[in-house]
């Protein structure tokens, strides 16, 4: 469903991703850590084209992100295109990123309705039953300020999957909460895991990794350092810098 292949990507003369290969199978559970600044965040952005990749290639679901291909060259797509890839590709961030001056429900419904031009009655029953889904029926009619950091992060989920995304991306969609908060928001992603909802999510949470990925994969430097079921590489990592970070977050 995910197929990176030899992601470079630098910022300036600072080589953030140096060469990552990653493949993500349909109803899968990638789950990637590494230290501050091994570059998950800048994996992640490549993935529905929020960052650019210097070489290598994104592909979700077959299709190439941000390009087309035309003999042996690359061009990369209109906005219009990028927009439309970037619809079936969620997004969640630490950061719940909500519209303000919209209610929980509008916004589940904005985006299907102004982005994919589905009907509008349609796409609110769906999100009443996203809304539902994550545990906030009572709260459709609140507004972000109304709402407590795990409320606003389950709206940005149902949010996410109103666009039937192919994949949803995560990004430490549980580091901007109070502690008692992150049960909740974990909660919804394993239903999430558990119903085939394809994901990569990047989180410190060690424990959800043990208990929902299919696939941990640490990160150190711009590169892949391993990756392989849970059990191997929490519990027994074959590399030193694996080891080093885990015996900090553990
Ligand atoms: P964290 O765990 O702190 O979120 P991360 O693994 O997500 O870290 P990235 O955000 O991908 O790391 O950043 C990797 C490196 O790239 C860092 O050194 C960062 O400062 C740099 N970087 C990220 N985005 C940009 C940018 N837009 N311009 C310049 N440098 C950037
Ligand atoms: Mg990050």
């Amino acid at each position: 469903m995910v197929d990176l292949r030899d992601v470079h990507k630098s910022f300036g003369s600072l080589e953030v991703l140096r060469g990552v290969d990653l493949r993500v199978a349909r109803g899968e559970v990638t789950v990637i850590l590494g230290p501050s600044g091994s570059g998950k965040s800048t994996l992640l952005r490549t993935v529905n084209h929020l960052e650019k990749v210097d070489s290598g290639s994104v592909r979700v679901d077959g299709e190439l992100v941000g390009y087309r291909q035309s003999g042996d060259k690359l061009y990369e797509l209109r906005e219009r295109e990028i927009l439309r890839q970037r619809t079936r590709i969620g997004f969640v961030f630490q950061s719940f990123n909500l519209f303000p001056h919209l209610t929980a429900l509008e916004n589940v419904v904005e985006a299907p309705v102004s982005a994919q031009r589905r009907p509008k009655e349609e796409v609110r029953e769906l999100a009443l039953r996203l809304l539902d889904r994550v545990g906030l029926s009572e709260k459709k009619d609140a507004y972000p300020r109304q709402l407590s950091g795990g409320q606003q992060q389950r709206v940005a989920i149902a949010r996410a999957l109103a666009l039937e995304p192919k994949v949803i991306l995560f990004d430490e969609p549980t580091s901007a909460l109070d502690p008692e908060l992150v049960g909740e928001v974990l909660d919804v992603v394993k239903d999430l895991a558990r119903s085939g909802t394809t994901m990569i999510v990047v989180t410190h949470e060690i424990g959800f990794a043990r208990e929902v990925a299919d696939t941990v994969v640490f990160m150190d430097d711009g590169r892949v350092v391993e990756q392989g079921p849970p059990s191997q590489v929490l519990d027994s990592p074959r590399h030193e810098r694996t080891r080093a970070f885990l015996s900090k977050v553990l």
